[in-house]
């Protein structure tokens, strides 16, 4: 049986090697005026500290940036410290977050962190991953992602516009977040490893979007494999 191709199909003859470098350079130019993700934008605004980025991480799961910023200003903006959010009540917490998925189980674990920051480690969160996954509710991706941008770590964050970006380009071949985290750490080199995150989020909500892409105008067009991809605009 002969396979249908879409008419804007991608095809693979004119195709350029594949150079990070400059497919990073013409993403981050791709995304220079796009908004900035929740924690980025929130850093941007003095929300830099470790807590208020693990704070931020927590809400922004499974939940859109339009929705998790505001959350996050709303919360930070009463409580930014381990201390102050600790002497709130879980519900005072959901009041203020409500529009956030799972808003009440997040409140619950907002306010664990806080209280075992403040009882346990001395009033402020360490920069260790390993302390950071210990709170419920918190994986590698917002530990990884707070890391890079409160401690200044070299640690790759995937998302899920991360992994469907790089794999889209043939930069690596992964099935899970997870399998991405790890592919990356070995190809990409260090210096890219926080800012990953901070370009492919944008890019790929409004260039490499999950459903029909913008292939036809997109800057890296040349050098990605589009692998996957079916159905382009
Ligand atoms: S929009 Fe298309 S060409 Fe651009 S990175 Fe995504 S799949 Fe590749």
């Amino acid at each position: 049986m002969v396979a249908r191709v879409h008419p804007t199909a991608p095809s693979h003859d004119d195709k350029r090697p594949f150079d990070i470098d400059d497919v990073l350079a013409r993403v981050r130019e791709a995304v220079r005026d796009l908004p900035d993700a929740a924690m980025f934008a929130l850093a941007a605004r003095g929300h830099d500290s470790l807590f208020e980025q693990l704070v931020a991480c927590v809400l922004s799961i499974r939940t859109l940036d339009e929705v998790s910023l505001p959350a996050s200003l709303a919360l930070l903006q009463k409580a930014s410290t381990p201390d102050a959010l600790a002497r709130m009540s879980p519900g005072d917490i959901d009041a203020l977050i409500q529009p956030v998925t799972f808003h009440e189980a997040k409140a619950h674990q907002l306010h664990a962190i806080a209280v075992r920051t403040r009882d346990e480690l001395g009033g402020a969160l360490p920069c260790d991953a390993q302390v950071l996954q210990s709170f419920k509710g918190v994986g590698p991706k917002c530990a990884h992602l707070a890391l890079g941008i409160a401690c200044g770590h070299d640690v790759i964050s995937v998302d899920i516009h991360v992994h469907r970006v790089t794999n889209r380009w043939g930069y690596v071949k992964t099935r899970t977040p997870q399998a991405t985290l790890e592919a990356l750490e070995a190809r990409l080199p260090r210096r890219y490893w926080v800012e990953i995150n901070r370009l492919l989020v944008p890019f790929g909500k409004h260039v490499c979007t999950g459903a029909r892409p913008r292939c036809s105008t997109c800057p890296v067009l040349k050098q990605c494999r589009q692998v996957g991809v079916t159905n382009p605009r």
